[in-house]
């Protein structure tokens, strides 16, 4: 292994995961023995991700052709939790807002709707950003943050939903975002948590978790340890439960994920006991996601 850790450098590794969900030969999942950071091996060449990504291969990898309007459906809960998460931390609409690695646009769109005016959106695939733009309102823009070739500004409050896992550089990245945060600005970063617990109690779900496109896979510590090498100064740790109940039972018994709607709901005479498996998890940080509040 020629690779060094995305984190520390180290050329250490363990192997972890020999198989990836839909990619069996090239790329092995390892963690590193000096940091303990879990990251996918050989690291992909930025013409690998290019192409990856422009094809918009890790959605095709699922389905053959791309639903916006079930997407949306799909996404619905997460759009509302983000937005909601932003009216908690920055309820002033006038605050400008960048989702970096904005996808089909739902969340932007729904800032929008929200009344938050001040709204940008950047996303390198081209199918992405073109769909983005066909259905929604807000402005999408294609937009290298590792090579910035023009000047976007400052914004109040910078967003990366489900990016960083993807980026070969975590640290590089999160230092090149500085630049586009202001002084009394914030991030907002969520990625999914390598110590849920569903990944040590079911078989099918660890061989479905590990993914070509997820180059990272961070627990609390490792994702604060990126922040702190990236030189942000306040960075605060929220547990966050994306897949309820349903999802579990699914797992548990037939081995298999939920795709189908209602994605994460459960009739309301549950919905109790939905809140306090979401509370459980959380409180234990054995919940699906992460999400890092990070100051300048
Ligand atoms: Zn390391």
């Amino acid at each position: 292994m020629s690779d060094n850790c995305n984190l520390c450098g180290s050329q250490e590794f363990e192997l972890l995961k020999s198989e990836l969900r839909d990619e069996k030969t090239k790329f092995k999942i390892f963690r590193c023995r000096n940091c303990d950071h879990i990251q996918l091996l050989p690291r992909p060449t930025k013409e690998e991700d290019k192409e990856y990504y422009n094809r918009n291969l890790q959605d095709k990898n699922r389905e053959k052709e791309i639903d916006y309007e079930k997407l949306k459906i799909n996404n619905e809960f997460d759009t509302k939790r983000h937005v909601n998460l932003i009216q908690e931390l920055c309820n002033n609409t006038n605050c400008s807002i960048l989702d970096i690695g904005a996808g089909y646009g739902f969340f932007i769109n729904e800032l929008n709707q929200a009344g938050y005016k001040d709204v940008t959106g950047i996303e390198t695939s081209y199918e992405r950003r073109s769909l983005a733009l066909q259905y929604g309102t807000a402005q999408v823009i294609n937009f290298d943050v590792n090579k910035p070739d023009r000047d976007i500004g400052e914004f109040n409050v910078v967003t990366l939903f489900h990016v960083l896992e993807h980026v070969s550089d975590p640290i590089m990245f999160l230092k090149k975002i500085r630049n586009l945060i202001k002084s009394t600005g914030i991030l907002i970063c969520e990625v999914p948590n390598i110590r849920e617990m569903l990944l040590d109690n079911c078989k099918e779900y660890n061989d479905f978790y590990w993914i070509r496109a997820h180059l990272n896979y961070f627990g609390k510590e490792t994702l604060l340890q990126c922040f702190k090498k990236a030189e942000y100064r306040n960075v605060e740790i929220v547990f966050e439960q994306r897949y309820g109940l349903i999802n579990l039972c699914n797992w548990l018994t037939t081995g298999n994920p939920q795709i189908e709607m209602p994605v994460f709901d459960i009739c309301d005479d549950y919905k109790p006991v939905e809140a306090l498996y979401r509370n459980y998890l959380r409180s234990n940080g054995r919940s699906d996601t992460i999400i890092a509040i990070a100051r300048l």
